[in-house]
């Protein structure tokens, strides 16, 4: 009963023209009654002409980041309250990348969650075990570290509603993908401790995406295990025909 969905990241990529056509051509691809939940996330100076390409149709707008504060001195930053104002319904947090380049904790992502749920935004919260930390068989300690930091202090009753995105850094990017039964050895253990944390009654609800090198020719049999509920796709979003394909084996 967990509906999928398949977000493109698009990270630091497009512009203006290519952003609105890659919208348009995802609109296209989705037509008005998908079976599944689709977001685009664009950089930020692009979420308004993104946002006309996609509004009235089934595609939801998302945000690759926010500020977890509100307006003032904050230069360079955008906060929740801004990305609703430019159709955001998501937002990416805690992102390896943003993890690894700009240093975010897990405090700053526990941060940032409960100012976009106070927002009204639905996050995307993401967590992932390097290569290193796979070989040394810390995978577990590392996602269990990264749940209880990232999800502190979220209640029962709105911990139902987020997404997490389950991303091993060794698969983003490489091409590299985990094999379905390794994702889903980890998605199963993730909600567990979703369990631990908000019940399984509640862990039973929130939705986990695979994302890393997932591509049309290996989201299929992804997709299909019982707690892989989305991508998160990155390169393969670029691309209209790819993304679409991937979209259709959800
Ligand atoms: P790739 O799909 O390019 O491996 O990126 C995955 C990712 O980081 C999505 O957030």
């Amino acid at each position: 009963t967990r509906q999928t969905v398949i977000a493109g990241n698009w990270k630091m990529n497009m512009r203006c023209d290519s952003a609105v056509a890659l919208a348009k051509g995802v609109v296209a691809a989705v037509g008005d009654h998908p079976s599944v939940q689709v977001v685009l996330c664009p950089p930020s100076v692009y979420l308004t002409e993104v946002n006309d390409a996609v509004a009235g149709t089934p595609v939801e707008l998302g945000a690759q980041n926010l500020y977890a504060d509100g307006d003032g001195a904050f230069t360079g930053e955008v906060n929740a309250a801004m990305l609703t104002d430019v159709g955001c319904h998501y937002v990416i947090l805690g992102h390896s990348e943003r993890r690894t380049l700009m240093g975010e904790t897990d405090s700053d992502v526990s941060k940032k969650l409960h100012a976009a749920l106070a927002g009204h935004l639905v996050p995307i919260v993401c967590v992932g075990e390097s290569l290193e930390q796979r070989e040394a068989n810390e995978t577990e300690k590392v996602i269990e570290r990264q749940i209880n930091g990232s999800l502190a202090g979220l209640d029962e009753v709105r911990a139902a509603g987020i997404v997490i995105a389950y991303e091993p850094i060794w698969a983003i990017g490489t091409g590299r993908t985990a094999s379905p039964e390794q994702a889903e050895e980890v998605h199963a253990f993730i909600r567990k401790e979703l369990g631990k944390m908000f019940g399984e009654d509640v862990a039973a609800q929130i939705r986990i995406q695979y994302g890393g090198s997932v591509k049309p020719g290996n989201a299929k049999e992804l997709l299909s295990q019982p707690n892989i509920d989305g991508a998160l796709v990155g390169g393969a979003s670029l691309k209209v025909e790819d993304f679409a394909g991937i979209i259709a084996a959800g």
